[in-house]
């Protein structure tokens, strides 16, 4: 995933531009990247934050910063900020999202034998020196925008530091948010609005779709209208947003707490108290208790003085140990109990089939489960959300092959819930994870939950469904 922050100030903003890049840490675990425009040029520092925090890597260096406009970025995958010298200028650049058709541009941009890139990210393509590329194939930085949001499949949301200010740019669709902050004689531009308030920073205002502004210190301009289209990803508010965070105004702890409720409404269950799994199924769980009057419990905490970040690294053996490590079971809490977790999602459910095997262990007498989303039935598309997520991995998908026999191409009926096929394939993952009970939220709770029309949220990865 990744997430970006850039700010234009009439003083010295260097350490506004360290918080609140930070502030973006639970969104990304193998990069952390700053740039700042200073008199003699560009600056650009970037680390690798797979084994450290992003502030602990980057204290030393902002001793050398100090500047008046700077963009951050923590990322999940390329190296950033990029530094790009071009007919435009020198500038440096910051993304987030995913350009599923990478390959495929780069191939098409060497046909003409005077385009390359320079940054290699493994394998594959740097995604961010790619966008670059295709913004400098136009003659501004505006028709570069466009040529880059009208050339990509995915999504692209990025921010621009040049000699005179910030561009930042949400993508076509904006599947990822981009919001602008403002104090005396400071703009900012965040992915997460949780970097504001420490930074005194006031929301003023969330780009629409395809949206692009121009930030210096006195004020902003818009230099592209939105379009009308939305498909902001639902799983913002479900999973992967920091709670103090808000998109489109709409905060996520509250949003959690109604997706907790509207879980209680549903399949009520004789228990003793809820709990939810740290950290993002706390807020669904809070958000249960409260509803159906019950206590709210913690028969695991998390170890925060270690392991404080919520992404976890990409090797999979690696994460389940991790997984392991930072929950710690209190056996007082759930020995002779009968409880129910709130959970942000099930994805693979290896973790969970351990928690849930430990909570027995310890003496639970029943253990009921309720995913704050529908069943995932499709990876994403659109993002990097998950580069180890494999959709045939998938619990949904490995219990509909379970439950077919064989693989299917048509699943509708497995992303409706209440049908015969979907209620099998809850079954299975139930049986699978040894559970008591297992129901997950309706996708028009968790859509009223949000709050938003459907038709302006993404919702692929529960019922396939994607903008024609
Ligand atoms: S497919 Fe899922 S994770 Fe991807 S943008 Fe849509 S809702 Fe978000």
């Amino acid at each position: 995933m990744g997430g970006v922050f850039g700010i234009t100030s009439w003083e010295d903003c260097i350490t506004d531009l360290f918080y609140g890049t930070d502030y973006h840490s639970h969104l990304g675990t193998k990069r952390g990247g700053l740039a700042v425009r200073r008199e003699d040029g560009f600056v650009r520092v970037i680390h690798n934050i797979e084994n450290a925090q992003f502030r602990s890597k980057f204290d030393q260096d902002i001793e050398q910063m100090h500047s008046w406009s700077g963009i951050g970025v923590i990322s999940d995958f390329d190296n950033q900020p990029i530094l790009i010298r071009s007919h435009l200028g020198d500038y440096a650049i910051v993304a987030v999202g995913a350009i599923k058709n990478a390959d495929r541009l780069a191939r098409d941009a060497f046909k003409s034998r005077r385009l390359h890139l320079s940054e290699i990210h493994g394998s594959g393509i740097n995604q961010t020196e790619l966008a670059a590329m295709l913004i400098n194939q136009e003659e501004s930085f505006e028709s570069g925008i466009q040529n880059l949001q009208d050339s990509i499949e995915g999504s692209c949301s990025l921010l621009i530091l040049t000699e005179k200010g910030i561009y930042a740019a949400r993508d076509k669709y904006g599947r990822t948010p981009i919001v602008l902050g403002k104090k005396a004689g400071n703009y900012a531009v965040t992915s997460e609005t949780c970097a504001f308030p420490n930074l005194e920073f006031d929301v003023e205002r969330y780009l629409g779709p395809g949206e692009v502004v121009f930030i210096t210190p006195e004020g902003y301009e818009q230099r592209k209208a939105p379009g009308d289209r939305l498909q902001i990803c639902s799983f913002l508010w479900v999973y992967y947003g920091y709670p103090a965070s808000s998109y489109e105004a709409i905060n996520v702890e509250d949003t959690r707490n109604r997706c907790g409720a509207y879980l209680a409404r549903r399949n009520p269950v004789k228990i003793d108290f809820v709990a939810g799994i740290p950290d993002s199924g706390v807020g669904h769980g809070l958000g249960y208790a409260a509803e159906a009057g019950l206590p709210f419990k913690r028969p695991f905490v998390k170890y925060t003085p270690t392991w404080a970040r919520s992404f976890m690294p990409q090797n999979q053996n690696v994460r389940d140990l991790v997984a392991r490590m930072k929950l710690i079971p209190i056996k007082d809490l759930i020995n002779g109990k009968k409880f129910l977790f709130c959970e942000d999602s099930i994805v693979r459910g290896t973790q969970l089939q351990d928690t849930v095997r430990r909570l027995y262990d310890f003496g639970a007498l029943e253990v009921h489960m309720r995913p704050a989303c529908p069943p995932l039935v499709y990876g994403c598309k659109f993002l990097n959300f998950s580069v180890s997520r494999s959709e045939m991995d998938l619990a949904a998908r490995r219990a509909i092959r379970e439950v077919e026999g064989e693989y299917i191409q048509d699943l509708s009926d497995y992303t409706r819930e209440g049908t015969a096929k979907y209620n099998a394939m809850e079954e299975r993952i139930r049986q699978r994870l040894n559970l008591t009970t297992l129901k997950y939220q309706r996708l028009e709770d968790l859509v009223a939950a949000i709050g938003l029309p459907k038709e302006k949220l993404c919702t692929y990865c529960w019922d396939g469904v994607e903008l024609e």
